[in-house]
C-alpha cells in the first residue's frame, strides 16, 4: 500500500523529531541546533556526535554516518518498514489513515512530479535574480538603492537577494533556456501568459528587489518583490502556488530558526524588509509573516522551536487588531504570547 505525500507531509509536520530521539538520547543545544550520544546501539560513544537539527527535522551522526528524517529513524532505529513507520507516526498523532483508491495515487504522484518542476523553475529565477543583482555596476542606481537601504552585501548574501530587470522575458528567455516547461513557470506564477490575441509568456516580477521565500529545507517556493522606481503596487509576493502557502510558512525562518532555538524566544514581525532590518541591527531570532494574519499552522511551525513568541507588528490599528487576533491563535499552537 502507498499513501498519498500529503498524507506523508502531514503526519511529519504533526510529529517532532526531537520528540522522538529525546526518548532515546540526551539532546542538548550546541551550535545551531541540538547534539547527543549516538542512541543507535551499534554505536556506543562517550562524546557526543550524534546531531539533531530541529528546523530541518533531520539528524546526522558524524560518528557512525546514520542520517535521516523521522521515519528513516524509526526504520532504522525500531526495525519498522516504511508502512509501518507512517502508520504508527499517524496513530500518535491522531491523524486517520486515508484509504483511498489507486486512482488517487497515480494523481497525487503527478502531483508531486509537478511540485519537482515548479521547485526546479523557482530555483533557476532565484539564481538569474541573483546574477542580476551582482552584475551591476557600483555606481548603478540599483546598487545605489541596495545600498541606501541599508542591505550590505553580507545580508544580500544571507538572504539570497536580487534584482529582476525591466526586460520583459527576461526570466522567461532563462527559463526556456534551462528547459523548463513555461506552462509549469506559470503556474509557479514567475511568468503569465499574453492575452489580447498574443502568444507567448511574460515576467510577473520587473524592476524590483527580489527576495526569494525559502522552505524550512531550505528551497526557494515563492518571492517577494519590492518595486524600485514609482509604481505599483510598492510590495508584490508571489500568489498561492502548489508549493507556497502563505498560511504554512514563515519569512526568514531557514536562516534564523537557529537563533530563534538558540535565543528560546521568537520574535514575529509584518514583512520582509522588517525582519531583515532587524536581522542586520543584530536581533536574529525573528520571523516575518507576509500580508496574512498569523495562522494555527504559523504557531505550530514556531512551538516546534520555541514557546515564548513577541508578536512586533505596527502600532497602527490595524497592527493592533492582527495582534490581538493572533493571541487564541498562538495559545491553540501551544506558545505563550507577548505584544
Ligand atoms: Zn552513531
Amino acid at each position: 500500500m502507498k499513501f498519498p505525500q500529503d498524507f506523508i507531509e502531514r503526519v511529519s509536520e504533526a510529529n517532532n523529531l526531537v520528540d522522538i530521539i529525546s526518548q532515546y538520547t540526551q539532546l542538548k543545544p550546541a551550535g545551531g541546533g541540538l547534539m547527543g550520544r549516538c542512541p543507535f546501539p551499534d554505536h556506543p560513544e562517550k562524546t557526543p556526535s550524534f546531531s539533531v537539527s530541529e528546523a530541518k527535522q533531520v539528524y546526522n551522526c558524524f560518528g557512525c554516518h546514520k542520517k535521516g528524517n523521522i521515519f528513516t529513524f524509526l526504520q532504522q532505529y525500531n526495525g519498522m518498514s516504511f508502512k509501518e513507520s507512517i502508520e504508527y507516526l499517524a496513530d500518535r498523532a491522531q491523524i486517520p489513515i486515508p484509504k483511498v483508491a489507486e486512482a488517487d495515487y497515480q494523481a497525487s504522484d503527478a502531483a508531486n512530479e509537478k511540485k519537482k518542476l515548479i521547485t526546479k523553475a523557482n530555483q533557476i529565477a532565484q539564481n538569474y535574480f541573483k546574477n542580476n543583482l551582482k552584475s551591476l555596476q557600483p555606481q548603478h542606481p540599483v546598487t545605489e538603492y541596495v545600498k541606501k537601504r541599508g542591505l550590505s552585501s553580507e545580508i544580500v548574501e544571507t538572504f539570497q537577494i536580487g534584482y529582476s530587470t525591466e526586460a520583459w522575458e527576461g526570466l522567461v528567455q532563462e527559463l526556456e533556456t534551462k528547459k523548463i516547461p513555461l506552462k509549469v513557470a506559470e503556474e509557479a506564477k514567475l511568468i503569465k501568459a499574453r492575452t489580447n490575441g498574443k502568444s507567448g509568456f511574460f515576467d510577473l516580477f520587473r524592476e524590483r528587489l527580489m527576495f526569494p521565500i525559502f522552505s524550512m529545507m531550505g528551497e526557494p517556493i515563492g518571492f517577494g518583490g519590492r518595486i524600485i522606481a514609482q509604481g505599483e503596487p510598492k510590495y508584490l509576493n508571489s500568489p498561492e502556488t502548489p508549493v507556497f502557502h502563505k498560511g504554512k510558512i514563515l519569512y526568514g525562518l531557514s536562516q534564523t530558526a537557529k537563533f530563534i532555538r538558540t535565543e528560546d524566544q521568537a520574535i514575529i514581525v509584518e514583512g520582509y524588509m522588517d525582519l531583515i532590518s532587524l536581522f542586520a541591527a543584530g536581533i536574529k531570532n525573528v520571523a516575518a509573516t507576509m500580508g496574512t494574519a498569523l495562522t494555527f499552522d504559523h504557531g505550530k511551525i514556531l512551538s516546534r522551536m520555541t514557546k515564548n513568541v513577541i508578536v512586533l507588528f505596527d502600532g497602527d490599528s490595524a497592527g493592533q487588531e492582527a495582534a490581538e487576533r493572533s493571541l487564541p491563535i498562538l495559545l491553540a499552537a501551544d506558545v505563550y504570547q507577548r505584544v
